[in-house]
């Protein structure tokens, strides 16, 4: 069996996972966002392995990871992505936006013309992010009749998988 890890109070597998260092982990989006005319855009999470909900909350050691592997990982998933520029955010709790509590830094590749207006994107994460809250709360409710569907986890893993070879991992977590 594959090591899982948490993220709030989701369990992700190891196969979604695409970076580890000795304190944070990388993570591929389960849900990416739509950009009202463009094709999706996929982006990833950078994480602190412990459960911390708030920034102020790590220690500085766990701050300088998380940081440093959001910078290692940045360049890698903007080229991978065809990005040409990048949309860093961490939404430091519920009124900043943040919906799992646990803290995480977005990176988001951007293109010429992805939103029509360049910070729309702080709208549309905002309003994902909500409808992304609700469905997980009726999943874990057990009550699941959402049809839509975000990410299957063959999809993620593969995306994962793709993503891995690129950088120099801390463990493997990946082995059976
Ligand atoms: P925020 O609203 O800033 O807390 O962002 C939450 C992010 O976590 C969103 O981009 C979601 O798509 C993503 N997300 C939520 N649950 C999962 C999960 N189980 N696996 C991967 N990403 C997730």
């Amino acid at each position: 069996m594959m090591q899982t890890f948490q993220f709030g109070p989701w369990k992700i597998a190891a196969s979604e996972i695409f970076y580890i260092s000795k304190l944070s982990l990388g993570l591929v989006n389960y849900k990416p966002i739509v950009p009202g005319r463009m094709c999706t855009v996929v982006y990833v999470l950078v994480l602190p392995r412990r459960v911390v909900p708030r920034f102020a909350d790590l220690t500085s050691e766990e701050v300088t990871d998380l940081f440093h592997s959001a910078h290692t990982i940045a360049a890698v998933v903007e080229k991978e992505y065809k990005g040409e520029s990048l949309t860093i955010t961490l939404q430091d709790g519920p009124q900043a936006g943040q919906t799992v509590p646990h803290v995480h830094v977005h990176l988001i590749p951007r293109r010429a013309g992805d939103w029509a207006n360049n910070d729309d994107i702080y709208g549309e994460i905002d309003q994902k992010e909500k409808e992304l809250a609700k469905e997980l709360k009726r999943k874990t409710a057990a009550v699941d009749n959402e049809e839509r569907k975000p990410r299957t986890p063959e999809d993620m893993a593969s995306e994962a998988a793709a993503l891995r070879k690129l950088f120099a991992q801390a463990e493997n977590i990946w082995s059976a």
